[in-house]
């Protein structure tokens, strides 16, 4: 089965497509069939990675993927949430957000730092399908005083692993793919893929 992925991202479509080979999916990246991003308007992940893969279903004609992700932290009600990629504004890098988020949180003490990755996956088997599939994952942490380590991306330096007493930016990336959120997520996508499609 083709299947089209709403993901910029090639390290994410590999990651997708190494685990859903195995349920004979070929992942297409919606980049390469020329579509657009979606207008990401909704106020929760999961109506995110609905419009995203609604998206890609409609103009494509093919079965759709999407995946929606960010970190909520206790201590900011939550935030910076759906608006992990631009917490320290429109455009803003990686780094600029890691420095907004240390701002936010510079008078909250170690005890009070808890966080979580979240990751929402979606497989829609047709732009209308009533009944998507719908798979998500959480990571417990909590943010770090300050940064550690230089491999992953985003907030990873930031984010405390109490499983492995390191940073996520420090953990070697096949095992933060084997115990994040996204691959959590990945996971309970294809138990459900194995039932229901
Ligand atoms: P997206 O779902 O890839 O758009 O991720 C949204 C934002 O959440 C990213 O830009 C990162 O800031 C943050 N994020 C999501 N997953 C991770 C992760 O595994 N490590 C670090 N940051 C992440």
């Amino acid at each position: 089965m083709r299947v089209v992925c709403a993901t910029h991202n090639s390290g994410k479509l590999r990651e997708f497509a190494g685990a859903l080979g195995e349920q004979g999916v070929t992942l297409v990246a919606q980049d390469s069939l020329g579509i657009g991003p979606a207008c990401e308007d909704g106020l929760t992940f999961v109506e995110n990675a609905l419009l995203k893969a609604r998206h890609a279903a409609a103009i494509s004609g093919l079965p759709a993927l999407a995946d929606d992700s960010g970190l909520e932290v206790d201590a900011l009600g939550g935030r910076p949430g759906i608006h992990s990629a631009r917490f320290a504004g429109d455009g803003a890098d990686d780094s600029r957000n890691r420095e907004a988020l240390l701002a936010a949180l510079a008078d909250t003490p170690e005890d009070r730092r808890q966080a979580r990755f979240y990751c929402v996956l979606v497989f829609l088997r047709h732009a209308h399908d009533p009944r998507p599939l719908i798979a998500e994952g959480i990571w417990e942490g909590r943010i770090l005083m300050s940064a550690q380590g230089d491999g992953g991306f985003g907030y990873d330096p930031l984010f405390y692993v109490p499983t492995h007493r390191c940073s996520a930016a420090v953990l070697d990336p096949e095992e933060k793919r084997r115990i994040s959120h996204r691959g959590q997520a990945l996971r309970a996508l294809t138990r459900a893929f194995e039932r229901h499609v």
